[in-house]
């Protein structure tokens, strides 16, 4: 068997385009334009760079971005009164912190001082806990997560009644992914560094979701046939005929996964651009808080 591939670089420009077009038609009927403002603080070159990349996204779309950057010795105080003074500002919709922070600021305390209508990365304990809990719906979706959901749209794949294995729970993906797995009505297992087999349980699995961060640990011979497996997984591994000396994989060993699923997303080009995609998504849908428009939410 071979594997249809999700394009997740294809899925992606299509979610933009219908974002762009989403803005203009705001623009045109309550003459309101979207706008993120983005917080970095330090010059960590990695953090610097997505920040870039989702301001060139938000350009392409129509919505206003609005950079901050404060130096890498920066206070907790003065990161907090940053994010007042953004929480205040009728212009910014959506608020973004990149994050890592420089390890002497606390995270934790920036992101809860972000104002709930603006958490566009859906970080926010209260909208974890809304995504969470039954018949009740998150203000913002969580980015990546998000995307993860969209990709298994997109590619027809059945959640409801599914078995789905999550591989992973952290508070950025596994665990929102699992949240949003189990609103779509699939059996969710999330599994973890103390699963005892976790074989056992991925061999089970119609929906494989690998957030890991470990180069190719699932292999083809961990999955059932036919399986939808989605690769959230972004890994350096030494490649000598790379210029740079590494390329990018996922924690999902591709060829050996891809004749065994019934669908695969490839690294890159699969989850990644789903991320931005849906940054943009989540700036818009704060907009339409601010001027009253309705949207159903997703998920
Ligand atoms: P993370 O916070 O390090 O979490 C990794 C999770 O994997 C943890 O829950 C950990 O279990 C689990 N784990 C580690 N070793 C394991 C093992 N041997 N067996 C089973 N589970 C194991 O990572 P993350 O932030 O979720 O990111 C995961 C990957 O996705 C990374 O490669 C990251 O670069 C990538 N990522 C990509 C995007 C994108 O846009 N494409 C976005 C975010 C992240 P414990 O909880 O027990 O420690």
């Amino acid at each position: 068997m071979s594997a249809k591939i999700i394009d997740g670089k294809r899925i992606a420009a299509e979610v933009r385009e219908g974002v762009k077009a989403d803005v203009e038609e705001m623009k045109a009927k309550f003459n309101y334009t979207p706008g993120l403002a983005t917080v970095l603080v330090g010059v960590n070159s990695a953090s610097a760079t997505y920040v870039r990349m989702k301001q060139k996204a938000c350009a392409e779309a129509g919505i206003r971005s609005i950079g901050h950057e404060l130096p890498a010795d920066a206070t907790q105080e003065e990161v907090e009164e940053l994010v007042a003074s953004l929480n205040a500002d009728p212009d910014v919709n959506g608020i973004l912190v990149q994050l890592p922070l420089p390890d002497h600021l606390d995270e934790e305390a920036v992101l809860n001082k972000i104002d709930l209508t603006k958490d566009v990365d859906g970080f926010h304990p209260v909208n974890i806990g809304r995504l969470s809990m039954k018949g009740r719906d998150p203000l913002f979706i969580p980015c990546t997560p998000y995307g993860i959901i969209v990709l298994l749209e997109s590619a027809g794949v059945q959640m409801s009644g599914a078995e789905a294995v999550v591989v992973g729970r952290s508070n950025i993906v596994g665990l929102p992914v699992a949240m949003l797995l189990q609103k779509e009505n699939a059996t969710v297992t999330i599994c973890h560094s103390r699963t005892r087999d976790l074989a056992e349980h991925t061999r089970e699995a119609d929906i494989v979701i690998a957030a890991i961060g470990r180069a190719e640990m699932i292999t083809g011979d961990m999955l059932k046939p036919g399986a939808a497996v989605i690769d959230v997984g972004i890994n350096r591994k030494d490649d000598p005929t790379k210029k740079r000396g590494y390329r990018l994989v996922g924690d999902v060993e591709y060829d050996s996964a891809s004749e065994v699923a019934g669908a695969i997303t490839p690294v890159p080009g699969g989850v990644g651009p789903m991320t931005i995609a849906m940054l943009l998504k989540n700036t818009l849908r704060a907009a339409d808080y601010v001027v009253g428009n309705q949207r159903p939410v997703p998920a």
